[in-house]
């Protein structure tokens, strides 16, 4: 069952209200009545009718100020509102239609005219109103679709393809203000023996737990991502090596300390890292080779620590 259309008369004259309401409600509609500017906005606010049918002259507010309120205040500028009025200046009218109003019918009117304005502005409004919703949907699904494109689905962080933007961005900004910038590296040791020992569930919860753990050492500006299977990137702008190492130490050790979910033996990492300023660094694939190379250092040296690497220890690879 469709519910009837709730229209609302705003009309001084009694028995030209009766009138109206008459033939409005032989019509199918729901009738609520106001018989000034005042009580007309009142009604709007408390009732929410889908049409508004507007004398222009009324005691205290006329039917424009009425009009202009209406049009003008975002919880009701989306109902219809036909102004109904003895004036035919064709002045008149355009100011009705200026400040807001979607239709203009002139007083006596033909009840079938009457019909077809209310008929018409209310399917309008329903075509609106779709609309605005297709829109809303569609702006939700694309906010999906963006924040899926660059997040990491199993940890929450951001993926491999938003690091590379980041990093060319951040890259380019450091080399051009010659700032500081560092790059770090981050793998997690013996990772294929905890999913051979406690199963590949454990091994994601791990994984999760690792992505948690490193933003907490991190700042706002900075970038933690998930590079590979269970490898991340942290971009440092405006850091110098020594500061990085700081922060990868920091991270290596709340690491080192936490209890994994699952686990019965610590987790540890390795970590790389590099940096700018490093004349010999001056791409990003040297800059990934030489965090690749630091990290690679850290293992060779035992795990569970953290090493750095230049320009010069890379020089002479690839
Ligand atoms: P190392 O200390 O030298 O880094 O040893 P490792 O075992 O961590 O390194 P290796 O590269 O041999 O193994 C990495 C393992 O990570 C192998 C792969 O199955 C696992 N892996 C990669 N991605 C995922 C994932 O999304 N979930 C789980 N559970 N395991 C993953
Ligand atoms: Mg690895
Ligand atoms: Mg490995
Ligand atoms: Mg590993």
């Amino acid at each position: 069952m469709t519910t009837k259309a709730r229209v609302l008369l705003v009309e001084d004259d009694p028995l030209q209200a009766d009138v109206t309401k008459e033939i409005l409600q032989n019509n199918g509609y729901d009738v609520l009545w106001a018989q000034d500017g005042v009580s007309a906005i009142k009604t709007v606010k408390t009732e929410r009718p889908d049409i508004v049918l507007l004398d222009v002259i009324l005691p205290g507010l006329d039917g424009y100020e009425v009009c202009r309120w209406l049009k003008m205040e975002e919880s009701t500028k989306g109902i219809p509102v036909i102004m109904l009025t003895v004036k035919k200046e064709l002045s008149d009218k355009i100011s009705g239609l200026q400040i807001g109003a979607d239709d203009y019918l002139p007083k006596p009117y033909n009840e079938l005219e009457l019909n077809a304005r209310i008929y018409a502005s209310l399917r309008t409004k329903a075509l609106q109103d779709e609309l605005r919703m297709k829109n809303r949907q569609l702006e939700e699904l694309l906010g999906k679709v963006e924040h899926m494109a660059i997040t990491d689905a199993l940890t929450g962080l951001y993926n491999r393809r938003r690091f590379h933007d980041v990093l060319t961005k951040e890259f380019e900004r450091a080399r051009r203000y010659a700032t500081p910038f560092s790059l770090v590296m981050l793998d997690v040791d013996h990772f294929k023996k905890v999913n051979d020992t406690y199963g590949h569930h454990v091994g994601d919860v791990v994984l999760k737990e690792v992505a948690n753990i490193i933003p907490q050492s991190i700042r706002e500006v900075d970038t933690a991502a998930r590079y590979g299977g269970e490898e991340f990137m942290i971009i440092l702008p405006n850091t110098e090596k020594e500061r990085a190492v700081h922060v990868a130490e920091r991270m290596r050790e709340s690491i080192a300390v936490n209890t994994f979910q699952g686990v019965g033996c610590p987790v540890t990492v390795s970590i790389g890292l590099c940096g700018l300023p490093d004349d010999i660094l001056d791409n990003e694939d040297r800059l990934l080779l030489c965090a690749d190379f630091a990290m690679y250092r850290a293992k060779q040296n035992g795990r569970n620590r953290v090493e750095s690497a230049d320009g010069q220890d890379i020089k002479n690879l690839k």
